[in-house]
């Protein structure tokens, strides 16, 4: 038999080959950490027998789809252990999540600390006892006899949903059966460390009108070593939580007596909302988009239109009655725009139309998916709509990309992990037209130079997309911006405008968010920088502190000098010593202290302190204003050692 290999090279095997076989014929260091295989891109258990003339790939854990089996494995072994010491929960899904992997099971009361302390101890056992793993197929009519004899009415409702004629699969290993596609790792031994990290609530399917499950979160690694990497970054996370941070900072609220996942912005949050919403509007103008408004809500009818009523129905806040008739609360500030594109007969000479808002929308979320700032249910869209005609569209994609990334660099993102997501199969709008905008998005990139990825047939129906993701000092990556096609809208609302030949024609449309949304940016912007803003950003830039009363005088006239220079400022003027109002502004993360005695008084100077950095010395008044003034309109976004 012959297989070919991730680089193109063939390779003979003998017939009845396994992928673990496979991998211990290329070496012994591959046979080792072989976890699952992919054969012509499926990802199959890796005892797997080789086909002839496939290609075959052998997933080890520092591939995301092997990391995926070694967590959804793990998640065997826990349920394996709770139900040895638990026999009367139910069980219901246990999948891999981005690190790690949880399970939901069905039991009348919480998990304690001590209960996921026993369920630990247990689960060591069954790893020491290198359990393999096994397959078996039923029939679906025989595994809902299996099911219903066992009593699990979770892993019956997921049957209900398969279609008709499906083979089912379960893998058993140790004493333990699971209903589970696969695929799944040898056996129990290569989960060398884990932790349950924590113990919570969970709705079934996230739906709060379905009973509450009990849901155990854990990870694990195939060494010791990755698994304490783990716990000093979760450590890390927990110091930046933007939530955390959100009430020791001063800066938003959510109010479960307003609703869930409304956000509250106080002062200090309002004040770097501010800035950022200047600098938007700056940019936007200088880059020659015009700024627009429109409504919160509109009339049912244009939604309908739209198709929103249709495919975004689920995500939609439920309409409201007014003069007989039903209106909705936006969801997408796009309908407006094209009313607006529709107020006039458009020109090719009007063309390309940029026009940018910060559009508030409502989305209906399931409570149980709602996460600080990360998932709300209001929030503020940095939204753009472009209309151009077919021959501006390259000049277009490649403007809008460039204007994306130049200022998600101002705010320190310099990292990204962008997806390319082309036609589905199932596409409104001409195939030749999904080619050239699927043509304009990777001449973008690769004008930029950006490695990106593609997400073959996973674009949405009305258009291919390039999704940015900005990654953060830990690391991790955050969706922000998205710069999506639309074949769908235009024909639905009967989009024109007039060519040079006097024929009337479709303009494109491209929708742009470039931070996302405002409240999720600001919570990324948090995490990102613990709190501790940089400049320019900061919602207190400078806090003046007189050593004495003594100096308060002098200390709010260095205040008013540097209000008058455009920084924001506060004088801290309460009755303590020195040392105590240091710590207050260090905890209040204020990026710049200057501390003023009578030495500096006499001299119309300042004794410079950074947060997180100490003392930097004394400098004239004049000259601290304007090193201030410099920093504040670069807009220096470098993250700070942050030592706390
Ligand atoms: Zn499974
Ligand atoms: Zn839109």
């Amino acid at each position: 038999m012959h297989i070919t290999l991730p680089d193109g090279s063939r390779r003979e095997v003998s017939s009845g080959t396994t992928g673990a076989e496979l991998a211990a014929q290329i070496g012994p260091g591959l046979a080792r950490g072989a976890l699952a295989l992919v054969m012509n891109g499926r990802v199959r258990d890796l005892g797997t027998p080789l086909e002839d003339g496939a290609t075959v790939e052998i997933l080890t854990f520092d591939d995301p789809r092997g990391r995926e089996v070694f967590w959804h494995s793990s998640a065997h072994v826990m349920a394996q252990a709770v139900r040895e010491l638990f026999p009367d929960t139910l069980l219901a899904i246990g999948p891999p999540i981005e690190e790690g992997f949880y399970y939901d099971f069905d039991r009348g009361t919480p998990f304690s600390p001590a209960d996921l302390e026993a369920i630990e101890a247990r689960m060591a056992d069954i790893v020491k006892q290198d359990h393999r793993f096994a397959c078996r197929e039923l029939p679906l009519a025989e595994a809902k006899a299996r099911l219903e004899a066992e009593r699990e009415p979770y892993k019956l409702e997921i049957l209900r949903d398969l279609p008709d004629g499906d083979r089912i699969t379960f893998y058993t290993h140790s004493t333990f059966t699971d209903l589970c596609r696969g695929p799944h790792l040898p056996s129990t031994g290569r989960i060398k460390a884990f932790k349950l990290t924590s113990a919570a609530g969970a709705y079934w399917r996230g739906d709060s009108t379905r009973p509450m499950l009990q849901r155990i979160y854990g990870v694990s690694y195939p060494e010791r070593k990755l698994l304490d990497d783990y716990l000093k970054r979760l450590e890390e996370a927990k110091k930046r939580d933007h939530r955390k941070l959100g009430r020791e900072l001063d800066l938003f609220s959510i109010h479960e007596e307003a609703g869930p996942g409304l956000v509250f912005w106080h002062p200090k949050g309002a004040r770097l909302r501010g800035v950022v919403e200047d600098y938007w509007r700056k940019r936007h103008y200088e880059g020659g988009y015009e700024l627009v408004y429109s409504p919160h809500v509109a009339k049912i009818g244009l939604w309908e239109t739209s198709g929103h009523t249709g495919f975004y129905r689920e995500s939609m806040f439920s309409p409201m009655e007014v003069d007989q008739g039903a209106y909705q609360l936006k969801p997408m500030n796009c309908p407006f725009h094209i009313l607006m594109y529709q107020s006039s007969l458009r020109s090719y000479r009007d063309l390309p139309i940029r026009w940018a808002e910060l559009g508030t929308v409502y989305r209906y979320e399931l409570p149980g998916v709602l996460h600080g700032l990360l998932r709300v249910r209001g929030f503020t869209q940095d939204d753009a709509h472009l209309f151009c005609t077919p021959e501006q569209m390259n000049s277009e994609i490649k403007g809008v990309l460039a204007f994306t990334l130049s200022m998600l660099r101002d705010f320190g993102f310099r990292d990204y992990k962008i997806m390319l997501s082309t036609r589905p199969e199932k596409a409104v709008g001409e195939p030749a037209d999904w080619e050239s905008a699927e043509t304009a998005l990777r001449q973008a990139l690769e004008s930029e130079q950006l490695a990106y990825s593609v997400d073959e047939g996973g674009g949405a129906f009305y258009g291919p997309k390039i999704d940015v993701q900005v990654k953060d000092v830990m690391g991790r990556a955050w969706q922000c911006s998205t710069i999506q096609f639309d074949f769908n809208m235009p024909q639905r609302f009967g989009l024109e405008f007039v060519d040079k030949d006097g024929q009337r024609r479709r303009p494109f449309m491209v929708h742009r968010a470039l931070l996302g949304s405002l409240e999720r940016f600001f919570g990324i912007l948090i995490e990102h920088y613990a709190g501790a803003f940089p400049l320019w950003l900061a919602p207190v830039q400078v806090a003046v502190i007189p050593i004495t009363d003594h100096q308060l005088e002098y200390a709010r006239r260095v205040a008013e000098t540097l209000r008058e220079a455009g920084l924001r400022v506060t004088v801290n003027d309460h009755n303590e010593k020195l040392g105590a109002k240091i710590r207050f502004e260090e905890t209040q993360k204020v990026p710049v202290m200057l501390v003023v005695g009578e030495k500096e008084a006499q001299a119309n100077a300042v004794a410079v302190r950074r947060h997180g950095l100490g003392d930097q010395g004394t400098v004239g008044l004049n000259e601290c204003v304007q090193r201030l003034e410099d920093e504040n309109r670069s807009r220096l976004a470098a993250p700070r050692p942050e030592k706390e």
